[in-house]
Order: structure tokens, then C-alpha cells, then sequence
């Protein structure tokens, strides 16, 4: 069989970077296999041992920022700052985090020991699961793969990490730079590839899959989980709401709209793609925001520019297909709407008005620069309207009254509420992250960054000393006191509920031995 291979063409000049392998079945499982056998050691070896050794990463990406961050605007087009501070900056702050937390957050705790279990001890401790594949999208392709891998590290594991084919520049990058912290053979091993080198990865004997990317893929890969069946962590799609109400600091919101939007060319999961807002402000809201948007800087990554091109192709077909629903349904474009002439693959800033949420352009994930702005009575229906829909990863309310902001945030069906504020809170490693609906399911970051990529273990610890259990046979004779006690617990009466189990332990001390 001839082997696959990714050719990588510039999204900023169209010119050829290059030609890339792609893992087959047989490269991906003996990958996995290299990981399988490295994980008993790697999992022994002290967790403040794991951090160090990852920390040496931090180093490495201070001493390169610059060159680093260019590999990554010259395989997605981003600018140079967006590089610098959106994928390389979040590794080194979360190594540090986890360096202070990790040991809380992974350490055996002791849990409460009801009374009729006295006197044992509970404990609930977390294990590393084993080989964990890390599947990762384009759009971040250094940081979505890279926090992912740490962190599963950090916890005890070994990964197989598949990046994605449409970035292959970063995932060399990724590679060498594993390479170079000289961590044991087959503690992490990156499978260049494509969908079918991602599918390998899925099927393969792995202990848990942690994918980012589309609901469409999403499916495929629980999927594939389901026939062992093994846990997935899925971070998908969103169409993230903003809710300006009357009382919003509309400079500000505008300001953020234009920003939360238009980050990254929109090619963001956490972008904002739907703004409801409430009548009282709209037109002087539409016009700050019409402002904003027009000073956006359309560019290459080395042009200070503050808008790229579009990493991903295909995304332009997306986009406009959206757009020609969306206008012969009665929306009106006031700004872009057509991609811009040349090499490169530059998409406008695009504002679009009157839209209804029966449009494309409202129903699915765009991924692209277009901001569209409805009109909404007031913040009951802004809210309504938000939520109706079947993504559900971050939103943000704007108000001047921050009871009111917490108040709608919490209403708001989202993994990640915001007020007066866009996409930041993600860069707030402390904080769980992930969606609800179809935005995904379970969450990274924070403690829960460790311990999703562990197995939670109970432990009861009995210190053995008598050879009899109030509960355990024979049942003859006891049968007045456990009710009583059971009657006493569900009373709610503690002291009478002690005194019947008392009575039910002089009761089985007095059983003589069998023997
Ligand atoms: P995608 O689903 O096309 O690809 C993601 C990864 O899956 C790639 O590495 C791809 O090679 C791999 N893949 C493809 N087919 C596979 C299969 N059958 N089995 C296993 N792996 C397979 O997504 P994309 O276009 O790279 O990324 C864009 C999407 O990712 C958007 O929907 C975006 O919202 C989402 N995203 C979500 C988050 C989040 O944190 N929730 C972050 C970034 C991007």
C-alpha cells in the first residue's frame, strides 16, 4: 500500500511549505505500544520528578519565543502576537500552576467514614489510566495539543498525541521539542497523520481518548470508544453568545465583539458568533461595534496586522455558504462578506444584520470572521434565544450591574460564563474548562486537568484488630438491633442511632468463635 502523505500549502501565500508523512495503522500501533511500555515507569516515577522534567520546556520556549511563534503563524497565518502570547505563553504558566497544585490535586484524601462503618478510614486517591491518545484540531494546534499532553503527563500517563494534518508544520515543531527534554523512549509519541492516522490512534489499545476538534469527528471517535468501551473526553464546536443589555458599557462590549470575533480569523471554538442585543442600545451598540470592526487590520503575520488569513481552506466555502442563506433570507451584510483577492486566504471582518435564528448562519459553528448582530426586545429574550441552541461553550453578559450580570451568567447554558468580558477566562488555567450540549463532554484545566486523566480509587482501611463485624454472619439475634439502628439513621437521630449499634457490637463480641 502506498504510503499517505499531507502536503502543507501556505494559508498567507498559497506557496508549497512542504510533504509530510502520515502514521499508518502499523506506525500507530507500534507507537502505542512503545507508550504501553513505558507508562509503569514513568507512572513510578515521583510526580515532582514528571513536572521537572516537563518544566524544561519553559526554558526552550522563552529562549525560541520568536522563532517558534513564527512557525505557527507560518502554518495557520495567525499574527505573530496571537502565537506568541495564545499558544506559547499558556504552556509555561500552566506548567508552573500544575507545578504548585499538581500534588493537592493528585494526593490521596481522606473522606468522611459513616458511623455504621466505624472504626475503618475512607480515602479517595487518583491513578493514572494508562496510554492516553490526545487527538488535537488546527485552529491552536500548539496549545490544543500541547495542555492536553501535559497534563496528562503530569497525572502518570503516557500519550500517543495525533495532531492535526492541516497544521503539520507545528506538529514537527511539537515533536522536536519533546525530543529535545530527552523524557524516557515512548513517553510521548506524536503520530503525524491525517483522519485515518486519528482513527488508528481511536481503535488502538489505548486507556482514554481526549479529542478537540468537530461534533461531526466527535461522534466518530466516541464511536470507536464505545466498542471497548473506554473513556472520551470530547471538546468540540460552539456558537458563543453575547448578551448586551440596556445598561451595558457599550464602548467596551463593542470593542469586545469585535476582538472576541474576529480573533484568530473567528477560527476560535470560543469565538463570539451570535450577539443579542436588547433594543434600548442596539443602534448605538451597532454603530461602535461597525466602528471597531472597520479598523481592523487585515494582514500577514509579519505585518503587525491584526487580523490573518484563514488557516483552513475549505472554511471559505463554509463561510460563504452561510452568507447566501443568510442574505437571500433577508439578512444584509454592512461590512465584507466576500474573501479578498490574492494568494492568500483572507476573509474580511464581516458584520451582517437581521438575522434570524433559522439561518446557517445562526444553526452552525462558522468558524470564520463574520459577526452577526440581532435585535432582541430585552435580556429574557436574549437569554431564551441563547440558550435555545444546541452548542454550549462559553457566553458573555454586558451590564453595568454585576448582580444582574452574575444573575444572567448563571442562567446561561454554557460551560464558561462571562461578564463584561470575552475568551479570557480560558487563559485562567484554574478554571475548568469544557462545554455542555453538543459542545462536548468533561473538562480540562485546573484540577480537573489532572484528574480526568486518572482513575478515581476509593480505598476503605479497616486496621483489622477484632476477627467479627457487627454486620457480617450470623445474622441470628441481631435482627431487633440493626433495625433499630436503621430506624434511628433515617430518623435523623445520631446519639439513639450510636446507642442501638452499640448494643448490636457487645451483641456480636459476645458470639463466641466457630472453631
Ligand atoms: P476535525 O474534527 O476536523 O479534526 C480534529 C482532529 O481529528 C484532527 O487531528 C483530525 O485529523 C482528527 N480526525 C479526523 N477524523 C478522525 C477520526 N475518524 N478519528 C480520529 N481522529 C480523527 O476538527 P478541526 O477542523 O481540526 O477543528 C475545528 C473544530 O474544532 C471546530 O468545530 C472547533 O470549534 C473545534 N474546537 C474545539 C475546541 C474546544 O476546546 N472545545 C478548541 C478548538 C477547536
Amino acid at each position: 500500500m502506498s504510503e499517505r502523505r499531507i502536503e502543507k500549502h501556505s494559508p498567507v501565500t498559497g506557496v508549497h511549505l512542504g510533504t509530510f508523512p502520515a502514521a499508518s495503522d502499523e506506525a500507530v500501533r507500534a507507537a502505542i505500544a512503545r507508550a504501553r511500555a513505558a507508562f509503569p515507569a514513568w507512572r513510578d516515577t515521583p510526580l515532582r520528578d514528571r513536572i521537572g522534567r516537563l518544566q524544561r520546556l519553559t526554558p526552550l520556549l522563552k529562549a525560541e519565543a520568536d522563532a517558534l511563534a513564527e512557525t505557527i503563524s507560518n502554518d495557520t497565518g495567525k499574527p505573530l502576537l496571537e502565537s506568541l502570547v495564545m499558544e506559547l505563553l499558556t504552556i509555561p504558566v500552566a506548567l508552573d500552576y500544575y507545578a504548585t497544585h499538581a500534588a493537592a490535586f493528585l494526593e490521596r484524601r481522606k473522606v468522611a467514614t459513616p458511623l455504621v462503618f466505624q472504626p475503618r478510614t475512607s480515602y479517595v486517591e487518583h491513578a493514572p489510566m494508562g496510554v492516553i491518545a490526545v487527538i488535537a484540531p488546527w485552529n491552536y494546534p500548539f496549545q490544543l495539543a500541547m495542555l492536553p499532553t501535559l497534563s496528562a503527563l503530569i497525572a502518570g500517563n503516557t500519550v500517543v498525541l495525533k495532531p492535526s494534518e492541516v497544521t503539520p508544520l507545528v506538529a514537527e515543531m511539537i515533536a522536536e521539542l519533546f525530543a529535545r527534554l530527552d523524557l524516557p523512549p515512548g513517553v510521548v509519541e506524536v503520530c503525524m497523520g491525517d483522519g485515518q492516522t486519528g482513527a488508528a490512534v481511536c481503535a488502538g489499545d489505548v486507556d482514554k481518548i481526549f479529542f478537540t476538534g468537530s461534533v461531526a469527528t466527535g461522534r466518530k471517535v466516541m464511536a470507536s470508544a464505545a466498542t471497548r468501551p473506554i473513556p472520551v473526553e470530547l471538546e468540540l464546536g460552539g456558537k458563543d453568545p453575547m448578551i448586551v443589555c440596556h445598561d451595558a458599557p457599550i464602548e467596551r462590549a463593542a470593542r469586545a465583539a469585535a476582538w472576541g470575533g474576529l480573533v484568530n480569523a473567528g477560527q476560535m471554538c470560543i469565538s463570539v458568533e451570535r450577539v443579542y442585543v436588547v433594543d434600548a442600545v442596539y443602534d448605538t451598540f451597532l454603530d461602535a461595534l461597525k466602528r471597531q470592526m472597520e479598523r481592523v487590520r487585515v494582514g500577514a503575520p509579519d505585518t503587525h496586522a491584526d487580523m490573518g488569513p484563514l488557516t483552513f481552506g475549505p472554511q471559505r466555502d463554509t463561510i460563504l455558504r452561510q452568507l447566501d442563506d443568510a442574505v437571500a433570507r433577508g439578512a444584509r451584510i454592512l461590512l465584507g462578506g466576500k474573501p479578498l483577492d490574492g494568494p492568500g486566504r483572507y476573509f474580511p471582518p464581516t458584520l451582517v444584520v437581521d438575522v434570524t435564528d433559522d439561518m446557517a448562519l445562526l444553526r452552525e459553528e462558522t468558524f470564520g470572521p463574520v459577526i452577526p448582530v440581532m435585535r432582541v426586545r430585552d435580556e429574557a429574550e436574549a437569554l431564551e434565544r441563547a440558550n435555545a441552541h444546541e452548542y454550549g461553550l462559553t457566553g458573555s453578559i454586558w451590564t453595568r450591574d454585576t448582580a444582574r450580570g452574575l444573575r444572567l451568567a448563571s442562567r446561561l447554558e454554557v460551560g464558561h460564563a462571562l461578564v463584561n468580558d470575552v475568551l479570557t477566562s480560558v487563559g485562567n488555567i484554574a478554571l475548568p474548562f469544557g462545554g455542555v450540549k453538543r459542545s462536548g463532554i468533561g473538562r480540562y484545566h485546573g484540577a480537573e486537568g489532572l484528574q480526568t486523566f486518572c482513575n478515581q480509587k476509593s480505598i476503605m482501611v479497616s486496621r483489622g484488630l477484632v476477627p467479627y463485624e457487627p454486620f457480617w454472619y450470623p445474622y441470628a439475634g441481631k435482627h431487633r438491633d440493626i433495625r433499630t439502628v436503621f430506624d434511628r439513621l433515617i430518623e435523623g437521630r445520631p446519639v439513639r442511632a450510636v446507642r442501638a449499634f452499640a448494643r448490636l457490637l457487645q451483641r456480636t463480641r459476645d458470639d463466641k468463635p466457630t472453631s
